[in-house]
C-alpha cells in the first residue's frame, strides 16, 4: 500500500506516464495521502528539435479524458481539424465521414511538452534524464538515472516501445516487450499553398503487398505527415509507398521530385499485450504494456487511460502482483478486443493482398452498414467486436456474395 511519504517512480513522460502521474497526484490528495511522484523523461525540453513518430491526431473523447485529469485541452496547439477519412484501393476511393466529434491534429512533441508542464503544475517532480538501471527488492524499488537515483515503493514503466528500457525491465522482471509493427514516417512541406486547399481528411491506403499493412497521409498545418506500417517495413518500402499511384495522385507533380529528398523516421505500433505486464512493485502502461487498440488508432487516449487505471490500482489495491490483477479488469475493453482486432487485421491484409479492396469499396457504396464498419475500423472509434457484430448479418453476407458474382 502506498502511504504518506512513499514515492512512486515513473519511467517515461509520454501520455501514459503523464496520465499516471497526474492521476496519482489528484487521487492521493483526494484520499488525504501525501505521496511523492517522480517522473523521468529522457528527451529534454532544451530547444533542440526532437522528433516523435506519432502523427499527433487526438481523437474523441480526448477532451473528456483530459478533463478527468483536471487538464484543459490545449486549443492553442491545434493545427487542423480532421473531419473524416478517405480509404483508397488501387482504382477506387471512398469518403468515410465522421458522424461524431472531429479529431484534432496537433504537433505531438508540443502536446507532450504541454502535458509535462501540466504535470509540473500538479506538483510532480519531472526529471529530464534517462533511467539506466532498475532493481526490485521485497520492500522497495531502486531506480538509477543519468542524473540521480530514487528509492520508491513502486515503478511505473511508461517507456513506450523503447528497446533499451524494455531490456532493462525484462532483466529484472518477467516483462517482455509486446509484439509490434514497424513504421516509417516522413513529412512533406509543399512549397506552394497546396496544403491549404487540401481536404481535412486522413487518406488511408491498404496497398496489395505483403510488405505494407497500411499507409496514411495526414494533412497538418503546413505539411503532410505520411506513414507506412508493416512487420518488415523499412526505408525501401517507404520509397515504394511514396511512388504508389493512388498516393501520388493526391499530390501535384512537384511531389515526384521532392519525395526523394524527404527525411525518414522510424517508429513502432504494438500489436499484442506485453507478457508480465505487471508484477510485484512494477506495472507498465500505454505502449509498453501493449494496451492500445489493435491495428491502429487512439494510442494517445489508450495510454492516458491505462496510466490513470494504473494510478487507481496503486492507490486503492496496493503494489503487489495480486493487487495489480484488478488492472486487467480496468483495461478489459482493450484486452477483450484483441482477438477481434487480430482477426480484422488478418482479414484486411487478405482483402488487400488478394486485390479485393476495389470490390469491397464498390460494395460499401451501396451498403451503409459496411461503410460504417469501414469507418469504425479505420478510425478505431468503436471496439472491433462491436464492428464485427454490427456487420456480420446474413443480409450483408448474401449481398456480398450476390454482388461478387454479378
Ligand atoms: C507512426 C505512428 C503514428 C501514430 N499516430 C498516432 C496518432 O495520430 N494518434 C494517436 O492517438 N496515436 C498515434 N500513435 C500511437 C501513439 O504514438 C502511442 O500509442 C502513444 O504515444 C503511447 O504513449 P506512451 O506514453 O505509452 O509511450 P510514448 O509516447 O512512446 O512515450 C514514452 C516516453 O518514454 C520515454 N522513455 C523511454 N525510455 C526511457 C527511459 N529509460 N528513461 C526516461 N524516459 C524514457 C521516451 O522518451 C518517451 O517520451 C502513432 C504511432 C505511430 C508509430
Amino acid at each position: 500500500m502506498i502511504n504518506n511519504g512513499n514515492a512512486v517512480a515513473i519511467i517515461g513522460g509520454g501520455p501514459g506516464g503523464v496520465g499516471c502521474a497526474i492521476a496519482l497526484q489528484n487521487k492521493s490528495r483526494q484520499m488525504g495521502r501525501k505521496i511523492r511522484v517522480r517522473l523521468y523523461e529522457a528527451k529534454s525540453q532544451d530547444g533542440i528539435p526532437r522528433y516523435n513518430q506519432c502523427v499527433g491526431v487526438l481523437s474523441p473523447p480526448i477532451e473528456d479524458i483530459l478533463r478527468a485529469l483536471g487538464v484543459e485541452f490545449p486549443h492553442h496547439l491545434l493545427q487542423r481539424t480532421i473531419e473524416g477519412y478517405v480509404l483508397h484501393s488501387g482504382k477506387q476511393s471512398i469518403v468515410l465521414n465522421d458522424e461524431s466529434e472531429p479529431s484534432l491534429a496537433v504537433r505531438r512533441i508540443s502536446f507532450d511538452h504541454y502535458m509535462l508542464d501540466q504535470a509540473r503544475k500538479h506538483g510532480i517532480e519531472v526529471v529530464e534524464s534517462r533511467v539506466t538501471g532498475l532493481e526490485i527488492y521485497d520492500d522497495s524499488v531502486m531506480l538509477y538515472s543519468e542524473s540521480d537515483n530514487i528509492r520508491a515503493s513502486v515503478v511505473v514503466g511508461a517507456f513506450g516501445l523503447d528497446d533499451g528500457s524494455a531490456l532493462m525491465f525484462s532483466r529484472e522482471t518477467p516483462y517482455k516487450q509486446p509484439k509490434f509493427l514497424n513504421s516509417i514516417v516522413t513529412k512533406w512541406h509543399p512549397k506552394t499553398n497546396f496544403i491549404h486547399k487540401f481536404d481535412n481528411n486522413i487518406h488511408a491506403f491498404l496497398p496489395p503487398t505483403k510488405k505494407i499493412e497500411f499507409g496514411a497521409v495526414t494533412p497538418k498545418e503546413n505539411h503532410f505527415t505520411i506513414n507506412v506500417a508493416g512487420e518488415k517495413v523499412d526505408a525501401t518500402v517507404m520509397d515504394e509507398f511514396l511512388a504508389y499511384p493512388p498516393l501520388v495522385k493526391l499530390f501535384p507533380q512537384s511531389f515526384l521530385q521532392e519525395r526523394k529528398t524527404l527525411s525518414y523516421f522510424k517508429g513502432k505500433f504494438p500489436i499484442s499485450i506485453a507478457k508480465g505486464m505487471f508484477g510485484d512493485r512494477y506495472i507498465t502502461v500505454g505502449d509498453a504494456a501493449g494496451l492500445v487498440r489493435p491495428f491502429k488508432g487512439k494510442g494517445i487516449n489508450s495510454a492516458l487511460l491505462s496510466g490513470m487505471y494504473a494510478a487507481s490500482v496503486i492507490l486503492q489495491n496496493g503494489v503487489s502482483n495480486t493487487s495489480f490483477k484488478e488492472y486487467l479488469k480496468l483495461n478489459n475493453e482493450i484486452i477483450a478486443d484483441l482477438p477481434y482486432g487480430k482477426a480484422i487485421r488478418i482479414f484486411a491484409n487478405f482483402i488487400a493482398n488478394a486485390n479485393l479492396l476495389d470490390y469491397v469499396l464498390r460494395l460499401s457504396r451501396e451498403n451503409a452498414s459496411l461503410q460504417r464498419a469501414l469507418f469504425n475500423s479505420v478510425s478505431a472509434h468503436k471496439p472491433y467486436r462491436t464492428i464485427v457484430r454490427e456487420t456480420l448479418s446474413w443480409e450483408n453476407i448474401l449481398a456480398g456474395v450476390k454482388s461478387f458474382f454479378e
